[in-house]
């Protein structure tokens, strides 16, 4: 099977949205009015960001679901991605599932594949998504006021826990570690939740390297600390195998769940929880936005903790 015919059966469909399909120089694309266009790029290099083992259907959902995910935390609405692929070699048994695990997503969120790249190399996929965001409305990571509350999404920690599995740290009874497994290799990108949020939430970000780490860098933009509230964040993962410490270093510094966190004034509580039932969406709070910089991390009777978390780098050194 050579480049062409390759991108022709696994990744070329009727163009639907855009003016132009796969098969030209450029897709494209026509924004609408008063919408501000929504860019993002994600890459997953084999040994790094997945193991070999993964199922390609499962690795093909993940690829495009990290990507959707940085568009969830903008509060924009998929529109296009684009797919550069490096690939060993081509092979059916791959690529069906693979193409078919990433245009499942696609459809569900209707967002079209229209171009890219295909080349010989080591396993790497790099996507680019496109969304769109009314003028103005977009999710910014600057947003956060001291006294806002601090929330997040679904469940944190469960990728975390699946991977120390895969490094033979820790064992799970079978059901456990398969909606772990799950949780990580096929993340659910919060997009209609980040959507609902336009207008209520005055910060956002996905987590992709930890809570405190990717809170951290909402802080930053935002100039202001913050309090969590070790109590409600560890219920975010419910582990029953798990010790205290555990649990909480991997909700807190886990890694690679792909849920939102997002701040809103006190004010919005009601509007806030009205947008996680209209998108079908769990939503805690789990601490506030302070004046003074840093992350405060307390018990549930307000003591301090003092322990100290590495949220992940791919250049720190060991
Ligand atoms: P170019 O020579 O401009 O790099 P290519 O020959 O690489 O273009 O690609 C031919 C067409 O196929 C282009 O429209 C490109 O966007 C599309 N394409 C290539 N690889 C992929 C892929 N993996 N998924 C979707 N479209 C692809
Ligand atoms: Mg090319």
């Amino acid at each position: 099977m050579g480049e062409f015919d390759l991108i022709d059966r696994f990744f070329k469909r009727p163009t639907r949205r855009n003016a132009l399909g796969i098969g030209d120089d450029c897709a494209l694309l026509s924004p609408a009015v008063g919408m501000q266009l929504a860019v993002s790029s994600d890459m997953l290099v084999e040994g790094r960001h997945f193991l070999p083992t993964i199922d390609p259907f499962r690795l093909g959902h993940k690829a495009l679901a990290v990507n959707l995910s940085d568009l969830a935390a903008c509060g924009a609405k998929p529109l296009a991605f684009t797919l550069a692929l490096a690939l060993p070699r081509a092979e059916e048994a791959w690529l069906e599932p693979f193409s078919r695990g990433l245009l499942a997503l696609a459809d569900a969120h209707d967002c079209e594949l229209v171009g890219g790249d295909t080349t010989r190399g080591p396993l790497t996929i790099c996507i680019t998504v496109f969304g769109e965001v009314p003028q103005g409305q977009a999710l910014l990571r600057s947003g956060a006021r001291a006294g806002d509350d601090l929330y997040v999404s679904g469940t944190l920690g469960q990728a975390r826990l699946a991977l120390e599995v895969f490094r033979g740290t820790l064992s799970l009874p079978a059901e456990v570690f398969e909606a772990a497994r799950v949780r990580m290799e096929q993340p659910t990108p919060r997009v209609a939740l980040g959507m609902a949020l336009r207008g209520i939430a005055t910060s956002a970000i996905d987590i992709s390297d930890g809570l405190l780490g990717d809170l951290g860098h909402i802080l930053c933009l935002s100039s202001a600390g913050a309090l969590i509230d070790t109590e409600s964040a560890a219920s975010l993962l419910s582990a029953d195998t798990l010790d205290a410490d555990r649990r909480l270093e991997y909700v807190l510094a886990g890694g690679d769940d792909y849920e939102l966190a997002f701040t809103a004034p006190a004010a919005k509580r009601e509007a806030v929880m009205s947008a996680a039932a209209n998108s079908g969406t769990a939503v805690r709070r789990v601490g506030q936005i302070e004046a003074a910089h840093g992350i405060r991390l307390v018990d549930g009777t307000g003591r301090a903790i003092e322990r100290r978390y590495a949220s992940f780098d791919h250049f720190a050194s060991p």
